[in-house]
């Protein structure tokens, strides 16, 4: 896959590229990402991109003409089929538009900075409109990585173990299990036997059922499409938390 982002700041993106999974990835071809850097297209040798708002207000707005000739340039190499701009006002991103989003074969990630970009871009240039979440932050390169990290998770190959991907938070419609490593007893905070005992078949139904625990408690809108299997686990949960000991429940289903 390959992803072409537009910025002022292309350092910003030299160590969480180079670096990790994404590094790995890159290195090995799984993933293509090119930095344009923005400056390149200004409008004249000082490098300006930006100017004041029309009709007045705090800040700059970054110009569209530099925007459109960089985003252009790319047409090249790139379909320019989804062209992205980072903007709180966008799409909360979530698993299913990463999920979405890598399976296109490229994509353009645009950066605005300042107070943003001139609309004309997002109208006539951009198809979307994504942002990370309800604050925001000074500049679109950070919500772009973001974006970046994300997808590379979903390409195969790239995380070298694919289980891991498909027992992620959200990747299973719920939040992800607890998890322990050694040592099995740390001062007096001992991991679950269950974990240690190697039954396979246990420790994925009570991974599940952990899952289950935690989502209900932090996450109960993500419940709403579970299994009959999950609403099964679920209700042992409400039982459990209602003060009926699980041992008593299981002894009165066999
Ligand atoms: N004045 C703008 C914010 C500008 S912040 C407003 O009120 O909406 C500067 C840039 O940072 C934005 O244009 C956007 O590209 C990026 N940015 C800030 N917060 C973001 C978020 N939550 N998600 C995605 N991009 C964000």
């Amino acid at each position: 896959m390959r992803i072409d982002v537009v910025t002022i700041f292309p350092e910003m993106f030299e160590a969480p590229l180079s670096l990790s999974l994404l590094g790995r990835a890159i290195d090995n071809g799984l993933l293509d990402v090119d930095v344009t850097n923005l400056r390149d297209f200004a409008l004249d040798r000082h490098g300006t991109v930006d100017d004041a708002p029309f009709g007045g207000g705090p800040g700059m707005v970054m110009r569209c003409e530099p925007m459109f000739a960089a985003i252009e340039s790319l047409r090249d190499r790139n379909s320019l089929e989804r062209v992205i701009l980072m903007s709180p006002r966008g799409r909360r991103l979530d698993q299913e538009i990463v999920s979405e989003l890598a399976a296109q074969p490229d994509l353009v990630l645009v950066c605005p900075r300042y107070e943003g970009v001139d609309e004309r871009v997002s109208r006539a240039l951009c198809t979307d409109e994504i942002s990370i979440g309800d604050y925001v932050l000074s500049g679109g390169e950070l919500p772009a990585l973001v974006v970046i990290d994300a997808i590379s998770r979903m390409i195969p190959g790239i995380v070298g173990d694919w289980e891991s991907v498909t027992t992620d938070s959200f990747y299973t419609g719920i939040l992800g299990p607890p998890q322990y490593t050694r040592p099995a007893v740390f001062r007096d905070l001992e991991v679950p036997a269950v974990l240690r005992e190697g039954n396979h078949a246990a420790i994925a139904r009570w991974r599940r059922k952990e899952a289950l625990r935690i989502t209900r408690e932090r996450r109960p809108d993500l419940l709403e499409f579970c299994s009959d299997d999950d609403r099964a686990l679920l209700a042992e949960i409400e039982a459990e938390s209602r003060g009926v000991a699980s041992g008593i429940n299981k002894e009165n289903k066999t």
